[in-house]
């Protein structure tokens, strides 16, 4: 069952998500759940939910996260196939819960955000989508940190007479098999599909900018027995989830609080390295110099010997440009290519949806930001009353599942929608100088974690160089501060008569 795309756009919609991957999903169930009759929208941009579940398709796309942790606490699934799941496995998973849930009747998909405007007068957001306006009291942003593909301006790349793409649109008509293939990035998503394609390609050249840490995952498939133990006697798998739990936030304590211990797990990549690569002069290429966590540490248990291979070899020059049929490194040399593969992320810190929005002033919230995104509490902005950023600034982690973080943030945007029911409430914004206190601490927390200190320039730290993505310290204090929508700390305008 797929979302129903002759679901037409409302003129008016008391609560407008934009967005159906696990943020937009999670928020609208948990607003059901406490609300049924709730007034609820989700508009999305592709054809189904899913998100970046939906879009990454990439070979051997799969979560780096437990996948005990990397699911919904209040929809338990007990056919997992494996303890790190499979790309095309979530996204099932995501569509399930979407059915499950009823969330699924109250998406339009194929409908994309093109503006949104804060009303004062009327105090509504005026929306403009790809399937006409509609206006909406509130407004939740959940558009994902990791949506938007982000490719490198290199001159020359128009010209280029072969297949581009990048990893997160894996052009699956294209066969790979007996090509010259040149990878751009060594991140998360190129240590997973370069060893699924290295067998197909004739030769593969990987251009690394940097190196990456690597340790290996401790990935295994799940047994009938567990299955079975999951399926029957629920608290087990509530238990191994509660375990996860502890040892990634242990792992968290020592990339935030504790980075004197950090060398303990370079000892750990490095052997790995060592295992798997037997030339000295590659395993110098694929040593970072930079501490261990400073970037997100990457899992893979076959990248080093992949790169070991005799039709592999590695570039460390990074990439400047493109010819009609190849590709230049930075020392200058000409590297012949049938097909490009850009493995180069996403926009975390310049997020599309950003030159959207338009709040009280006029201006939008990327002209706000100017470059080095923050908000409160990593939910909501001063000058943009009534809407929430699903997955907002500095809540991004190193260690631990971002739905966790998703959820408490849920549980905060749902108790201020039952405070704005119960009191009547037409529109809120946090106060100016609360989001200011707010940041000055989470900046001074960041100060001693390996995300601003390890030697590193990664996309945690925005142009300014200052961290708007990581979230300081351990989950649980997250979750405790998203408990309760602190009304005290904004601005709120009950409703006239002319507003209802
Ligand atoms: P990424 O980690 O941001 O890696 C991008 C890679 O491209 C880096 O090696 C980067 O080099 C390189 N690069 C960027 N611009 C370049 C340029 N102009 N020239 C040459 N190289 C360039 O991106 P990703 O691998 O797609 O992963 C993004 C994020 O997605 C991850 O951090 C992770 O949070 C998430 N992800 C998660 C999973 C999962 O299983 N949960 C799987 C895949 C991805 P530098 O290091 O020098 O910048």
């Amino acid at each position: 069952m797929a979302p129903d795309a002759a679901v037409v756009v409302p003129a008016h919609v008391h609560t407008l998500i934009v967005g159906a991957g696990f943020a937009g999903l999670g928020i609208a169930a948990r607003i059901l759940r406490e609300h049924s009759q709730a007034d609820v929208l989700i508009i999305e941009r592709g054809n189904d939910v899913g998100g970046t579940w939906r879009d990454n398709t990439y070979p051997g796309c799969a979560c780096d996260v437990p996948t005990s942790l990397y699911s919904f606490s209040f929809a338990p699934s007990a056919e997992w196939t494996h303890t790190f799941a499979r790309q095309a496995e979530i996204y099932r998973y995501l569509r399930q819960v979407a059915i499950d849930t009823g969330v699924i009747d109250k998406v339009v998909t194929e409908c994309e955000l093109r503006e949104a405007r804060w009303d004062d007068s009327r105090a509504l957001w005026e929306v403009s989508t790809s399937r006409g306006q509609l206006t909406a009291d509130v407004l939740i942003i959940a558009t994902g940190a990791l949506s938007t593909p982000s490719l490198p301006d290199i001159p020359g790349l128009e010209m280029f007479g072969g297949t581009a793409f990048h990893s997160a649109r894996w052009n699956h008509d294209h066969d790979l098999r007996g090509e010259r293939v040149a990878v751009v990035g060594t991140g998360a998503s190129a240590v997973q599909f370069v060893p699924e394609i290295a067998p197909l390609a004739k030769h593969l050249t990987v251009f690394q900018r940097t190196p990456a840490w690597v340790i290996p995952r401790l990935d295994r498939e799940l047994f009938g027995f567990e299955r079975y133990l999951y399926r029957r006697i629920p608290w087990v798998q509530k238990a191994v989830r509660g375990s996860v739990y502890s040892l990634r936030e242990a792992l968290g304590g020592v990339l935030q609080h504790a980075t004197e211990l950090l060398p303990v797990f370079e000892v750990v990549a490095k052997t790995h390295l060592l295992r798997q690569v037997r030339d000295r002069e590659l395993r110098r290429k694929l040593t970072p110099d930079f501490t261990i966590g400073c970037k997100r540490i990457l899992l893979s248990n076959d990248w080093f010997r992949t790169l070991d291979r005799r039709d592999v070899s590695l570039v460390d020059a990074g990439l400047v440009g493109v010819t009609p049929d190849g590709v230049v490194d930075a020392a200058g040399n000409e590297h012949k290519v049938d097909t490009i593969i850009f493995a180069t992320g996403f926009m975390p810190t310049e997020p599309p949806v950003a030159h959207a929005l338009r709040g009280t002033s006029g201006r939008t919230l990327a002209e706000h930001w100017n470059g080095s995104p923050s908000a409160y509490k990593g939910t909501t902005v001063a000058g943009f009353p009534n809407l929430f950023l699903m997955y907002g600034p500095n809540t991004n982690l190193g260690h631990s599942s971002i739905i966790y973080m998703l959820e408490s943030q849920s549980a905060y945007i749902a108790d201020a929608l039952k405070m704005m029911r119960h009191s009547e409430i037409a529109s809120f914004e946090i106060a100016e100088e609360a989001q200011h206190r707010y940041n000055e601490r989470i900046q001074s927390a960041l100060e001693t974690t390996v995300w601003n200190k390890g030697g590193c320039s990664s996309w945690y730290l925005d142009s300014t160089g200052r961290n708007s993505v990581q979230w300081p310290t351990f989950t649980w204090k997250f979750r405790t501060q998203m408990q309760r929508f602190d009304e005290e700390n904004y601005i709120s305008h009950r409703k006239t008569p002319s507003f209802s």
